[in-house]
């Protein structure tokens, strides 16, 4: 059950509206919503006491959520509400600018690639997947095909394309870092190539720091390969922390088990630096707070960061009716987590691009801030 607030400190309201989602006065306020892609979806960025976070507005609990937001003001300033009372805040990022461009071969540019939290440019380089081709090995919370299907983005979207986009989004937009991900091709580099390619582009293209997020590569020179095409901070999402999780939500992905994980980690942070390696984890999925803390542990003792974002139940998804995880189970693994973090000096605010420095899904971030004020550095 939602928290009954009474004054929520900021990474209360944003974890609440996270796990809970909002509804919205008006649903064209701000940006587009997302909608489908590859990772988190259904939500909308809305900013709140000056931090842009993702917040579900068209899942399923988003529907019967508490949390109303109204319409903005003139000026785009509005309020979350919860049973009649403001209780903060809120606006929303304006539209970009960039959206309105096509590419030199015709294609508009939000098909290639989209704004994330208020600065991120973000792409699906690839948007199939090996994985996705049959229910019995697609990851049941992904919605890859679902943007393709519906035509709101391309299959593979070329390095010169990649390239245009990123220098009008910086131009236009101020945008200041880029995530590029990938679904995975055939190849035992697992998206490695296209996302070096790509990158390489871009830095031709426009100085901006990068995140690449690929299942891990075959072959350990692929980070080297990466960080020398300019990419600044590496994914390689782990999803779910435990074998049996990872098997039930993800049965192709599953195959390579956390221990190669694990290895892969430690090729990689040598390359790429501590904190500068990171890895997704969807909280809610059925490993408790003990297993995630767990892993966050033996992940940040090696400089590993590790994002871990409340699940969103996506729609047309297998699990679009599968609970939401409750804003209590995730402050149990967010305020040990952002301590952890903090004392070990491996917090988002110093990780040069990607996920874990946007940080907008997930109120990890806003609990290393107030972490940090209670004086817990070490
Ligand atoms: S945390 Fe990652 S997936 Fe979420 S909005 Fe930011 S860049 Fe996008």
């Amino acid at each position: 059950m939602p928290t009954t607030p009474t004054v929520l400190q900021t990474e209360d309201l944003v974890n609440e509206l996270q796990c809970y989602g909002a509804r919205l006065v008006d649903p064209k306020a701000g940006a587009e919503s997302r909608r489908g892609g590859a990772g988190p979806s259904d939500h909308k960025a809305v900013t709140i006491a000056g931090m842009t976070v993702m917040v579900p507005v068209h899942t399923a609990p988003a529907f019967e959520s508490p949390y109303l937001i109204e319409k903005p003001d003139a000026a785009g300033n509005s309020q979350v509400l919860r049973d009649g009372l403001a209780i903060g805040d809120a606006s929303f990022p304006l539209r970009p600018r960039f959206y309105d461009l096509c590419t030199a071969d015709g294609v508009p540019y939000p098909q290639i690639a989209v704004l994330h939290g208020r600065d991120v440019l973000a792409t699906t380089v690839l948007q199939t997947c090996i994985r996705y081709q049959s229910r019995t090995k697609a990851c049941q919370f992904c919605a890859i095909g679902q943007s393709l299907a519906a035509g709101r983005t391309i299959e593979r979207k070329t390095p010169a394309q990649l390239a245009e986009v990123a220098k009008a989004a910086v131009t236009l937009d101020g945008v200041k870092h880029m995530v590029m991900t990938t679904g995975t091709p055939p190849g035992r580099d697992r998206g490695a190539a296209i996302l070096a390619e790509s990158a390489a582009a871009v830095q031709a293209a426009v100085a901006l720091p990068i995140q690449v997020q690929c299942e891990p590569p075959d072959d350990p020179a692929w980070y080297g390969r990466l960080r020398d095409a300019g990419v600044d901070t590496l994914g390689m999402h782990l999803e779910a922390v435990t074998e049996p999780v990872r098997r039930r939500i993800m049965p192709g992905k599953a195959q390579m088990p956390v221990a190669l994980y694990f290895s892969a980690f430690e090729a990689a942070v040598p390359v790429f630096g501590r904190g500068q390696v990171s890895t997704y984890i969807l909280a809610g999925l059925g490993d408790t707070a003990e297993d995630i803390l767990a892993v966050c542990e033996r992940l940040v003792a090696i400089g590993v960061y590790p994002f871990v974002v409340p699940f969103v139940p996506i729609s047309g998804t297998p699990l679009e009716s599968h609970p939401a995880p409750s804003s209590s189970f995730m402050h149990g693994i967010l305020k040990p987590l952002a301590r952890m973090l903090v004392e070990s000096g491996l917090k988002s605010v110093d990780v040069k691009a990607g996920c874990a420095k946007c940080g907008a899904c997930s109120a990890l971030s806003s609990y290393e801030l107030s972490t940090a004020r209670e004086g817990v550095c070490a």
